[in-house]
């Protein structure tokens, strides 16, 4: 083997142990850590990020870098591992050091000031902290930025590559052309469809029993994986055997636990996908954040809502809830799980209107970068917007602007990416089915071959191809969102028999 590159994978190794750990205090602060443990805990991350940084940005990975990007004598994955590497400290290395230290102590406390601001709905008591986080994502941008981009462009790219505002400019315009006025018919047919059943008692402990069940039955390897709690259910992974779920029960609302269980084991699935050889690699990672999101997406509502995917799986839920839902037929569930209703909260919205609510968000993050916007008057943007889109007002701001944790941690530019990964599913679909027999498996409740096409397509590659690649290979097209919408009339106007 090419001596630097074994070298380089010396580095490699620390820097990934190094952000192992920094992965696992950040899941434990979302979800076991005591109340007070914030800020000391913020003392021992700032010094691990400190040492990542350090094992990351010096003079030996430098050089190594540099003389292993014209090396002849190394593989494909060896070259992708040196790309990856190389991309990585250019990002990192544009950072000055303090900064990057002061920075993830803010960050280590600032999700414990959210939660709080969100609970006690007072978006005064985030302020602070949420402007001191837009001014290093502004100044970050500034360190990255690329002539021509603008210094959101800049934070998109971080999170999907190669896609700029001109891009998602152009794809939300056909969402708002096409999917609003289907929405508006949707709407005003919506007494059509009673969920009532979705609001009964539903005790958390059977919820738990349910919904644990119904993870295994998606594809979750509970030898490789664990589900926790969490105020907002997200997915974790440390390796391709450990990757960590949470979700949050809601006594009065069945589908809440049960939707967001089935979308955060579509990430489970990607993060197990990855192939052996390239876990704890620099490239054993998902190849982008909006590609992760399709995963989820996919299994949340193209498998997830669809009426061959409960025909084996209701009664069990059925029995389970005999009082609440022994008066409710399949069909009944099934139109109620896909029933489109405007509402203020993003993580329970349905299919059609999600899009909506992340449209919203990117005008706003646009704003908040691009521009020198006064962040006292982000709560009233909110409640314009959604106005404007959604037609309804948020009664407060715990369900208005405080609802994400994303701004708390720094993600900024990173909701678009839930409305590509949209957009990816329906393409991806499209393929399958012209591969296999997508609802004949669901009806036999024989998931494996839907997770093979995935795995094989898609999960196994880590980050050694783009997003847009894989799009490519898969489908043998290049990205295009036309597929999603198509779905989404064709769903809906069947379902409210339009
Ligand atoms: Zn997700």
């Amino acid at each position: 083997m090419n001596q630097d590159y074994e070298k380089l994978m010396g580095c490699w190794e620390r820097q990934m142990a190094l952000s192992t750990a920094l992965t696992l205090f950040s899941w434990d602060s979302e979800t076991l850590a005591p109340p007070q443990a914030d800020e000391n805990t913020a003392k021992v991350v700032g010094i691990l990020a400190d040492q990542a940084f350090e094992a990351t940005v010096n003079e030996e990975v430098k050089q190594l870098l540099e003389r292993l990007s014209d090396a002849g004598d190394l593989d494909d994955s060896q070259k992708a591992c040196v790309r990856k590497m190389k991309e990585d400290y250019e990002q990192t290395a544009a950072i000055p050091r303090e900064e990057n230290r002061a920075y993830s102590e803010l960050l280590a406390k600032s999700a414990g000031i959210w939660a709080k601001a969100k609970k006690h709905n007072d978006f005064e008591s985030f302020l602070p902290v949420l402007k001191k986080v837009i001014s290093y994502q502004k100044k970050f941008a500034g360190c990255w930025q690329k002539e021509g981009d603008s210094l959101y462009d800049t934070l998109l790219d971080h999170y999907e590559k190669g896609f700029r505002s001109s891009d998602l400019d152009r794809f939300f315009g056909k969402l708002k052309e096409e999917i609003v006025p289907l929405l508006k018919q949707v709407t005003a047919k919506n007494d059509r469809i009673d969920k009532a059943y979705n609001s009964r008692r539903y005790p958390v402990e059977k919820q738990r029993e349910f919904n644990h069940f119904l993870a295994e039955y998606v594809g979750m390897d509970f030898e490789r994986c664990v589900i926790a709690e969490s105020e907002h259910p997200f997915t974790t992974s440390l390796h391709n055997k450990d990757v960590r779920i949470t979700t949050h029960y809601y006594e009065n609302d069945l589908e809440s636990a049960i939707f967001s269980t089935i979308h955060e084991t579509g990430h489970t699935l990607y993060e197990l996908g990855i192939a052996d050889d390239l876990t704890q690699t620099p490239v054993g990672t998902a190849v982008s954040m909006g590609m992760h999101e399709s995963q989820s997406r996919f299994f949340e509502n193209i498998i997830g809502r669809s009426r061959a995917f409960w025909e084996p799986v209701y009664g069990r839920l059925q029995e389970l809830f005999s009082e609440q839902l022994g008066d409710v037929s399949l069909d009944d569930f099934i139109r109620g799980i896909n029933k489109a209703v405007p509402g203020p909260v993003r993580t329970e919205a349905d299919e059609l209107t999600y899009c909506l609510h992340i449209m919203i968000r990117y005008e706003i993050e646009k704003k908040l970068i691009n521009e020198d916007m006064d962040l006292a008057g982000l709560p009233g943007l909110w409640k314009k917007l959604y106005e404007e889109y959604l037609g309804i007002t948020p009664k407060n701001d715990s369900e208005g602007v405080l609802q994400d944790i994303h701004w708390a941690q720094g993600s900024i530019g990173y909701f678009p990416t839930y409305a590509l990964g949209n957009a990816y599913s329906a393409q991806i679909y499209h393929t399958m089915c012209s591969r296999m027999d997508v609802e004949q498996l669901l009806r036999e409740g024989n998931l494996e071959p839907i997770r093979e096409f995935l795995r094989t397509n898609i999960h196994c590659h880590g980050y050694k191809k783009t997003a847009r690649e894989i799009l490519r290979d898969v489908t043998g097209e290049e990205f295009n969102p036309q597929y999603y919408i198509d779905y989404l009339k064709e769903k809906y106007t069947k379902l409210y028999s339009l």
